[in-house]
């Protein structure tokens, strides 16, 4: 994500500091590695109740416990005359214990229908959980589907987000439709499913709007369907994506596409009103994917682009495949701006989605990723020096330990902070100057392919830094990643911290 905040967004000096956050985490569960389904016959009295969160200190109750999802399948019909959306999700998952009961994230919403494998099950609400219990006990081992019918009021007010978000719906409205929005934890206020990054898993599109609007979602196209003044678009996200980098969309749109590096496809969505200006501009998504691509290696997905969306919002968001920002943004701020905006979004393809944090601790890997080539690209282009961002960022360094806590060590109810951003970039940077660039450089790519698909904690960071670098950096990264003062910057001795004020 990048969020504009006072004092972030520097304009008129040349110099676009820009906050984005990208927050995943996966936990991908080979389907082979499911143990062998108990016998029906076996022993049905052991099911007990699943944890409501998988265990997140931040998130207790994010994500949920005793299955893993592996599939999530979200049909969507949007009707432009209420404003509303008719909503079925399909959660496929395998059962890690023997289930009497087990729990749902989701947020708000009207559920009119609940099945497990096709049976009417019962459920109630507890606030942001939703509580199945179904016919039959679910045997630890056995694969099974959830079913939840729901009506949903993009406008409507959630609760789903930590103090001190940008973010504060999964919904967010347009001038004629809708896109969605779930970082950190409010993808459950758009889909009911386990919502920590931990739990990633593959998605299929089915999105239904009238002829004249256009659908899009994460992932590749896989097929259009019209029928009596409708038509039904499908998409598929094949590699495995947290929930809260999930975008559907509804609009008036025009989909741009052309050929990327790497056989990839670039698309780009932009409000069909605006085509023709926006389209220009987001011809830079080509030149950032090549630049990127030789930072952090192979792009991991098959399709890249950015969705403009008609609606005054001040953050973007690197949903996998296609980034959510506001149209409004390439107007109302200069390309120096907007330009490392797009890049940094870009970066956490690999640093954050590819790679999700294994827990929200963990989120400096994916913003301070980002803001380092963030601040790398505005520097290539001239836009603003990367030393001075870097310089910066050091003079705050103690201030923003003493606010916020270590870069490593986040509070639940100011996630996205500065020193997850530029302070996390400044331990990159620091880690750069210990190792030099052609090996830290080795560090970025063997951290983007290691764990592609999945997700990285920062202890295994630390271990592939110090492997890669064949030295032990525990200390050196310990000292910078969870110590309440700013060590020492390798190759700038004159460097100094602001007094804490
Ligand atoms: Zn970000």
């Amino acid at each position: 994500m990048t969020a504009d905040r006072p004092g972030r967004w520097r304009r008129g000096t040349g110099h676009a500091a820009v906050l984005v956050a990208a927050v995943l985490v996966v936990a991908v569960t080979p389907a082979s590695a499911a143990p062998p389904a108990r016998p029906s016959g076996g022993h049905p009295g052991g099911a007990t109740p699943g944890a409501p969160g998988i265990g997140d200190p931040l998130f207790p109750d994010e994500g949920n416990g005793g299955f893993d999802v592996t599939h999530y399948d979200l049909a969507m019909r949007y009707r432009p005359d209420e404003r509303t959306v008719t909503a079925r999700t399909t959660v496929s998952a395998r059962a890690t214990q023997s289930l009497s009961r087990f729990d749902l994230d989701f947020d708000g919403n009207t559920v009119t229908g609940l099945t497990v494998d096709g049976r009417t099950a019962s459920y109630r609400r507890d606030g942001d959980e939703l509580v199945v219990t179904p016919a039959r006990p679910v045997h630890r081992g056995s694969r099974f589907r959830v079913t939840v019918d729901y009506q949903a009021d993009p406008a409507a007010t959630h609760h789903c987000a930590p103090p001190n978000n940008p973010i504060t719906s999964g919904w967010l409205p347009t001038r004629d439709g809708f896109v969605t929005a779930g970082q950190p934890t409010c993808a459950r206020s758009v889909f009911p499913g386990s919502d920590h990054p931990s739990d990633k898993a593959s998605y299929t599109f089915r999105v239904t709007a009238p002829d004249g609007l256009t659908a899009v979602a994460n992932g590749v196209p896989a097929g259009r369907y019209e029928h009596g003044g409708e038509t039904t678009w499908t998409y598929q996200q094949r590699v495995p994506m947290a929930t809260e980098l999930v975008q559907v969309a509804v609009g008036d749109y025009t989909v741009q596409t052309a050929p990327g590096p790497d056989h990839t496809t670039i698309r780009n969505v932009v409000p069909t009103s605006m085509a023709g200006t926006l389209g220009p501009d987001l011809a830079v998504t080509g030149p950032q994917l090549a630049w990127m691509r030789r930072q952090a290696g192979s792009y991991p997905f098959a399709t890249y682009g950015v969705l403009a969306a008609p609606a005054n919002f001040r953050f973007a968001l690197e949903c996998q495949t296609l980034t959510l920002t506001s149209a409004g943004m390439f107007g109302a701020v200069p390309q120096s701006y907007w330009s490392p905006v797009l890049a940094h979004e870009l970066a956490h393809q690999w640093y954050g989605d590819s790679v999700a944090p294994a827990r929200w601790a963990d989120v400096w890997l994916n913003e301070g990723h980002a803001s380092y080539y963030e601040a790398s690209w505005a520097d290539r282009e001239g836009y603003a020096s990367f030393v001075d961002r870097m310089h910066t960022a050091y003079a705050n360094g103690d201030t923003w330990r003493s606010r916020y806590g270590p870069v490593a060590q986040p509070s639940a109810d100011n996630l996205f902070n500065d020193g997850v951003y530029d302070g996390g970039a400044l331990v990159l940077y620091a880690l750069r100057e210990k190792v030099g660039a052609a090996r830290f450089t080795a560090i970025e790519r063997a951290w983007a392919a290691r764990y592609a698909g999945g997700t990285g904690s920062t202890r295994q960071f630390i271990a592939l830094a110090s492997s890669v670098a064949h030295q032990d950096l525990h200390g050196f990264l310990t000292a910078w990643l969870y110590g309440t003062r700013t060590p020492p910057m390798p190759g700038h001795p004159d460097w100094a911290t602001d007094p804490v004020g």
